[in-house]
This record gives structure tokens, C-alpha cells and sequence, in this order.
């Protein structure tokens, strides 16, 4: 298997595959320093990108160093997460074909509330933003609440699917 990152329609850089990939076969794993959320929160609230992932329950990310980190977001993705013993694999959900880009869905959670994380994947059924559908319907309802406060919850993102967790935050 082979990957390279070139220019994408969907988001500055992208994750290719040169050769084809069969359906489960593992694409990438998501490696980098595994820090606390905490921690997470300190280095990056000021930053307008960053590349982690929550693990399990959140409490931990991975602050990612690797191809993977350069894998775009899609709504209609070819590739999906497992979080296996404290690893993170990408993993095909159907066959690709050699020259397509590699994509899953960031599901992204907890995000500021200044930040819509607007999706540009162009997929026929593109929700228009990268949150999770949970997400979504969570800031829908915190939007109709008098006195919220702005940017507070910048750089914090969670995710209910399948006890894995991604978050992401991409310059606009
Ligand atoms: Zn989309």
C-alpha cells in the first residue's frame, strides 16, 4: 500500500492512494504523542489548526505527527476509524481504487461555539459540517440558550461514535 499527500478540492492537502485498497484492509494508523485532553486544551486553544484525536472516553488525544493527520473529512467517507488497544487505525469501508483520496468522517465534537467547522466535502449528502449529527443537534439546542458565552469552549471537541473520537480544527 502506498499513500501520498498532494493538493485536495476538499481541503488544502490531502492523503492519496497510489495502488488499490480492498474492503477492511487497514490504510494508516493515527500515530503522534498521546497527551491528556487537558493538555491538549493548553497547547492549542489559541491555534486556528491542529490535528487530534480522542481516545476512548476523551480524556486522552493523540497530537498527530504522521500521514494520517493529512486525511481529509468526508460525509460520504471510504474509510472509517477503530481505535484498537489504544491504537487508531483508518480503515477502508469499500474498495478504493488507485488515485482516490482517503477520507473518513471527523465526527467532531465539542468544538467552540465560534467555530462551525464547515464542511466542504461535496458529497451528495454532505451535512455541511464536520460535528457529529449528536453534535449538531446538541449546539442547535445550546444556540437557543440566552447568555451563552463565546469561544469558551474553543479547541474541546467530543465524540459518542463507536468510543472513538476525532477533532480537528481547520483554518478557514
Ligand atoms: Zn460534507
Amino acid at each position: 500500500m502506498a499513500l501520498m499527500i498532494r493538493s485536495s478540492a476538499i481541503h488544502a492537502a490531502g492523503c492519496y492512494t497510489t495502488t488499490a485498497i480492498r474492503k477492511g484492509a487497514r490504510v494508516a494508523e493515527y500515530t503522534g504523542h498521546l497527551i491528556t485532553k487537558e493538555e491538549a486544551d493548553r497547547r492549542y486553544d489559541d491555534s486556528l489548526l491542529t490535528y487530534l484525536f480522542g481516545l476512548g472516553d476523551g480524556a486522552m488525544v493523540i497530537d498527530g505527527h504522521s500521514m494520517a493527520m493529512f486525511i481529509n473529512h468526508s460525509c460520504q467517507a471510504n474509510c472509517e476509524t477503530e481505535e484498537i488497544d489504544g491504537h487508531v487505525w483508518i480503515t477502508a469501508l469499500r474498495h478504493i481504487a488507485p488515485g482516490e483520496e482517503i477520507t473518513y468522517d471527523y465526527c467532531l465534537y465539542d468544538g467552540g461555539d465560534d467555530d462551525e467547522a464547515i464542511c466542504n466535502c461535496g458529497a451528495k449528502k454532505c451535512r455541511g459540517t464536520m460535528y457529529s449529527a449528536a453534535e449538531v443537534k446538541s449546539r442547535k439546542a445550546k444556540a437557543g440558550t440566552p447568555g451563552k458565552t463565546q469561544g469558551k469552549t474553543q479547541g474541546k471537541r467530543r465524540n459518542n461514535k463507536s468510543g472513538s473520537a476525532s477533532r480537528k480544527k481547520h483554518k478557514r
